[in-house]
């Protein structure tokens, strides 16, 4: 803010400078030879008297200063906070964590459960029981609390559980896999299924592009180590776009993908191949 010469008593030139009587010395009586303030050329001004008075400084630009300029300084748009460029996963309800860990203690206590969805995908039944365990797969069942988030959804199905989604898998009409994310509880937030195993000691992310082949990953006893060193992890669906968080969490460790030879997956392979080489993290793809 720059103070205003028709505001200021006896201003005088000096040079490049201006001299007047400083305004809250005069304000105190003082300063009667009009020569304490000095404005540089910049506009930056100083009391001799009071020099790096911080309060003397703010009281010569209540009574000198240009205050519509101050105005204008203040609600300038640099004085606006930046939004983030990608809105946080929300927060989970009580009900909506409720809805979660019921189906993860369905399936996890369930020995018939674990050993039926295996048998039905070929998956050992301690891969399925590990994921319940550590809190990423489910066994759901509707009723008139938790409504069939599609109607040709069957009475109870094998789920996986996300940050803030849930998806459900079952067969559809046509006799093809179907998934479904809970949209109808708000579950419906799509983010890096497993991401949460990874811990301070991961060093190597397996990313697979559906549940079902990082769960064959299990299976290789990929990811089945003890401590979270190694973790396999799932793309929610082929055509996903790694979160911003996400990709601050894998900063520093070895990512490996698992892309299916398919056009999505050579798609897949090369949106993440620029997103990690882009953010500087260790990338590489292995076919299986
Ligand atoms: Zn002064």
């Amino acid at each position: 803010m720059k103070l205003i010469l028709d505001r200021l008593e006896k201003p005088k030139e000096r040079g490049a400078r201006i001299i007047a009587r400083c305004p809250a010395c005069a304000e105190i009586g003082k300063d009667t030879a009009a020569d304490n303030l000095t404005i540089f050329e910049n506009g930056v001004f100083a009391c001799a008297v009071y020099q790096g008075d911080a309060e003397h400084s703010k009281r010569i630009l209540q009574l000198a200063g240009d205050k519509s300029q101050a105005k204008r300084e203040f609600t300038a748009p640099v004085y606006r906070p930046i939004p983030p460029r990608e809105p946080p996963l929300p927060q989970l309800t009580t009900r909506q964590v409720q809805i979660m860990l019921r189906s993860i203690e369905h399936l996890g206590k369930s020995d018939e459960l674990c050993a039926g969805i295996a048998a039905k995908r070929g998956w050992k039944p301690a891969t399925v029981r590990h994921s319940a365990q550590d809190l990423s797969m489910g066994w759901i069942t509707f009723d008139d609390d938790v409504r069939k988030p599609d109607s040709t959804c069957p009475d109870s199905a094998p789920c996986f559980i996300y940050r803030a989604g849930l998806k459900v898998r079952f067969m559809g009409p046509d006799g093809k896999k179907t998934f479904r994310f809970l949209k109808s509880e708000g579950l419906n937030h799509k983010s890096l299924w497993r991401s949460e195993l990874i811990t301070q000691v991961t060093k190597t992310v397996w990313i697979t592009e559906g549940e079902p082949d990082a769960l064959r990953l299990m299976d290789l006893g990929i990811g089945e180590i003890d401590g979270n060193a190694e973790v396999v992890c799932s793309l929610p669906d082929a055509g996903y776009t790694i979160r911003r968080d996400e990709i601050e969490l894998l900063r520093g460790r070895e990512v490996i993908f698992v892309p299916d030879t398919d056009d999505a997956g050579l798609t897949a392979k090369r949106r993440l191949t620029e997103t990690f080489c882009h953010a500087a993290i260790s990338f590489s793809t292995v076919n299986l």
